[in-house]
């Protein structure tokens, strides 16, 4: 899809979220022009394809109903009945056309080429080591959406290696999943430059967000997750827009163009804040994650990080 189509589509889908918040529960659209949308671009077909956790991930049942029902491990993949859709109402699901496997990797890859050379931030283009464009299956149901590469993640190229990733991780396989299982991005691909400083990280500015987030929009588009887990303010900002404070937001589901997404906390704020309380909300919002996508929950995981 061209640039200028995706300018498009996000002003109509925003258009459309304006018009939800209002109150509107219907648009009138010409039966030729929703057959016309209708259409599946040729050589597209959805699969899902959640590979089964590693053998000895810390939690989880060895394979939940949801993979077994994803199809994963098995090699043959199955179509997801119902999949939110870009021409769906924000918070309503319809069917998706199909998406060839083959060419959905080739889109991907080619994404991925475009962000690697990406110069559309001078500063970060010339401060960075590498681009982090983003790591884990583009079958995923589930992506996990951060802020920006911190040191460790531009040396590596990959996001949420250092302390937050390890968090991260930790959580994913709490979870029964592994991180290749799931995908995991950031609102910037570039590490937020910090002139002068040897050290430390900074917000991404409004300007760089606005810059790099189509890149996200498409990974997205491509993945076709079922749920997005944003982990952060910034992560929730990039994505819906500047709405309330996360400690308001976490724990409720909002939806990112027809896609279910569950605001949290990111994982370096429970670095910083290492109370069992704080641990536990993530953690409900994961458990909620968990029954949005079908995976079947032990009881100890639903008992993770509770006193007593
Ligand atoms: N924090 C983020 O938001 N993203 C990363 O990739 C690493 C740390």
């Amino acid at each position: 899809m061209t640039s200028t189509c995706h300018q498009l589509l996000d002003a109509t889908i925003q258009h459309l979220e304006d018009l939800k918040s209002r109150g509107v529960r219907h648009v009138a659209v010409a039966p030729e022009t929703l057959r016309a949308l209708a259409q599946p671009p040729a050589g597209k077909s959805q699969v899902a394809n959640f590979k089964s956790p590693a053998s000895g991930a810390p939690a989880g049942p060895a394979r939940t109903e949801f993979q077994k029902r994803a199809g994963s491990g098995t090699g043959a993949p199955q179509p997801v009945a119902e999949q939110p859709s870009l021409l769906a109402l924000p918070g309503e699901t319809v069917q998706s056309p199909p998406v060839d496997p083959p060419a959905k990797a080739a889109a991907f890859a080619a994404l991925r080429e475009r962000a690697l050379a990406c110069v559309k931030c001078p500063h970060l283009a010339s401060s960075r080591k590498n681009v982090v464009f983003g790591v884990g299956s583009i079958d995923a149901q589930l992506m996990f959406v951060g802020e920006a590469p911190g040191a460790d993640e531009d040396e590596r190229a990959e996001p949420f290696v250092g302390k937050a990733g390890q968090l991260l991780t930790k959580i994913i396989q709490a979870t029964g999943l592994q991180r290749a299982d799931v995908y995991i991005g950031n609102i910037l691909k570039c590490r937020p430059d910090t002139p002068g400083q040897s050290a430390g990280n900074r917000k991404p500015t409004a300007d760089e967000m606005a810059t790099c987030i189509p890149y996200l929009h498409e990974q997205i588009d491509l993945i076709r997750p079922k749920v997005v887990v944003a982990l952060g303010a910034t992560a929730v900002e990039g994505l819906l827009g500047k709405t309330l404070g996360i400690t308001k937001l976490r724990g409720t589901w909002k939806t990112y163009r027809g896609i279910p997404l569950m605001p949290t906390y990111h994982p370096a704020y429970l670095l910083r804040n290492q109370a069992m309380s704080e641990k536990r909300k993530v953690w409900e919002d994961m458990l909620a994650v968990m029954e949005k996508l079908g995976m079947t929950i032990s009881e100890k995981q639903r008992n993770y990080f509770l006193k007593g």
